[in-house]
C-alpha cells in the first residue's frame, strides 16, 4: 500500500490537539506526540518534541492551559521527542517559576553524549532520510544543547510518582532504543507509548540507523495489555479511545514482531544465510499483518528481517568468501566491460526495464555506471536516464517512506550529474 493522505498527516504529526479524560489530559501533535496531564498541582509532560516544532506545541500548550509545568518524562532521547524545550524554558525564566523536573531512563544520558560525537556526521544521514521530503535543515538535530534529566530510571527499574489527583506510573524496556519509557496513568486507564507505538508498522530495522529490539519490543507492548488501558497516545498519530482497539493493536504489533524476531532466528539456527532468510521470509509473511495499523509506509517488513539478523550476526553476510574483503565495485565492473561490451550491457538493461524486471535491471545497469573506463558519454547519460526511470518507478510502487527516499535521493544525485555532464 502507497502512502495515503492519512498516513502523511500521521507522520507528521498534521493533527489538532485532542483533549480527552474529563478534559485533563490532551495530545498534541508536531510530527512526534507531546502528552499533557493537567493536575490540581501543575502539568506533567509525556515528552517535548524536536527543536523545530517545539514553538508549535509551546503555542498549542498555552492555548490550553496556564499552570506550569511540574515534569516532563522523556520516552526516549530521539531528536523529535526531547529538543524542543527552549519556548518552555524562556517562560520559566521569564515567570520566576520553579524547573520542572525531568526523567529519563540513564541511557538516555549516553545517547546524549554519542550525539554530541557525531553532530555532523547525523546531519548528513538526517538529510540522507529526510531531506528530499523536509529539505535540508542544519539545526534540525543537534544535540550540542540539551535539556539534561534531573531523575533517572536505572538499569530495569520503575518510577512512580502522584502529582495532584494522579499517578504517574514509568517503566523501562527496550524497543525502538535502550532508552525507552513508557507511561500508565491508571486512575484514567491512559497509556503514553512513546515510539513503541507509532499507528504504523514498527520503525525497526531502518536502513540508516543503529539496532533495534524486537523481542524486547514485544514484550513491552504485551506488558501495556495487562494494564487494560482505555486511552493510548502513541508516539505519533492520533489518540485511540476504545479499549478493544487498543488491545488488537499492541497485541498485532507484538505478534509481529515476535513473528520477525523468531522465523529469523529459526533459520539462522538452520545455518541460512541473509540472502535464504530474506527471501524465504518474503514468502511466508501472513495476511493478517495487513492490519492498518501495520501500514508499510515508514518502517517494514524487509527492514524488520534485517533488524533481527543484525542483531545476532556479524556484517559477513553471504557465506561466500569472494565477499569477505571484495574489490571496488568499479574495478569489477571495468574487468566485466572487458569481457562484453558496454552496449550490450545497455540493452539488456533496457529490456529487463521493459520487462519489468527492474531491481535485476539496476544491477545490469551498474555496472556502466560504477565502470571508471572511458564510456561514451552517450551511452553513460542513457545509463544515467535509464536509472532514473527505474528508481521512479521503483518509487512510485515503494510503501516504504524511508525506501522512497532513498530512491529520491539517487534520482536527484544522477539528475546532477547529467546536468554537470553538459
Ligand atoms: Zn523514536
Amino acid at each position: 500500500m502507497k502512502m495515503t493522505e492519512e498516513h502523511r498527516k500521521l507522520l507528521f504529526g498534521l493533527y489538532p490537539p485532542k483533549s480527552f479524560a474529563n478534559g485533563k489530559f490532551h495530545k498534541i501533535s508536531a510530527f512526534s506526540n507531546v502528552g499533557v496531564i493537567e493536575t490540581s498541582e501543575g502539568l506533567v509532560l509525556f515528552d517535548i518534541s524536536s527543536k523545530l516544532n517545539g514553538p508549535r506545541v509551546f503555542k498549542a500548550l498555552r492555548e490550553i492551559t496556564d499552570k506550569p509545568i511540574k515534569y516532563i518524562i522523556y520516552s526516549h532521547g530521539h531528536f523529535d521527542h526531547c529538543f524542543g524545550y527552549l519556548p518552555f524554558l524562556e517562560e520559566i525564566k521569564g515567570k520566576g517559576w520553579e524547573m520542572p523536573q525531568v526523567v529519563a531512563h540513564e541511557n538516555l544520558i549516553d545517547r546524549f553524549e554519542k550525539y554530541r560525537m557525531l553532530d555532523e556526521y547525523l546531519n548528513w544521514l538526517h538529510d540522507q532520510q529526510f531531506g528530499s521530503v523536509l529539505g535540508k535543515n542544519k539545526q534540525y538535530n543537534s544535540a550540542q544543547e540539551t535539556l539534561n534529566p534531573t531523575i533517572l530510571l536505572r538499569g530495569n527499574e520503575n518510577y512512580n510518582f502522584k502529582l495532584g489527583e494522579y499517578t504517574f506510573e514509568l517503566y523501562h524496556d527496550k524497543g525502538e532504543t535502550d532508552d525507552q519509557i513508557w507511561m500508565f496513568v491508571p486512575e484514567e486507564k491512559v497509556l503514553l507509548t512513546g515510539d513503541f507505538i507509532i499507528s504504523v508498522f514498527p520503525n525497526i530495522g531502518n536502513p540508516y540507523k543503529v539496532q533495534r529490539y524486537p523481542k524486547d519490543w514485544a514484550r513491552a507492548l504485551e506488558k501495556m495489555i495487562e494494564k487494560e488501558p482505555e486511552y493510548l497516545i502513541p508516539g505519533q498519530g492520533p489518540l485511540i479511545e476504545s479499549k478493544e482497539k487498543i488491545k488488537e493493536i499492541l497485541s498485532i504489533t507484538a505478534e509481529v514482531l515476535n513473528f520477525v524476531h523468531d522465523e529469523v532466528v529459526k533459520r539462522l539456527n538452520q545455518g541460512k544465510w541473509f540472502e535464504q532468510i530474506y527471501y524465504e521470509m518474503l514468502e511466508i509473511f501472513p495476511e493478517k499483518f495487513n492490519h492498518e495499523i501495520l501500514a508499510q509506509v515508514y518502517g517494514c517488513y524487509r527492514f524488520a528481517i534485517h533488524a533481527v539478523y543484525r542483531l545476532y550476526h556479524g556484517w559477513y553476510d553471504t557465506g561466500n568468501p569472494t565477499d569477505l574483503f571484495p574489490a571496488k565495485k568499479s574495478e569489477i565492473a571495468n574487468e566485466f566491460l572487458k569481457i562484453c561490451d558496454v552496449e550490450k550491457y545497455y540493452i539488456r538493461a533496457k529490456k529487463l526495464f521493459a520487462e519489468g524486471r527492474l531491481q535485476l535491471a539496476l544491477h545490469i545497469l551498474d555496472v556502466i555506471i560504477n565502470a571508471t573506463e572511458k564510456i561514451s558519454s552517450e551511452i553513460l547519460i542513457n545509463a544515467y536516464k535509464l536509472k532514473i526511470k527505474i528508481l521512479q518507478q521503483k518509487e512510485e510502487n515503494e510503501p516504504s517512506f524511508i525506501a522512497s527516499n532513498i530512491y529520491l535521493n539517487e534520482v536527484n544525485k544522477l539528475k546532477l550529474k547529467i546536468i554537470n555532464f553538459k
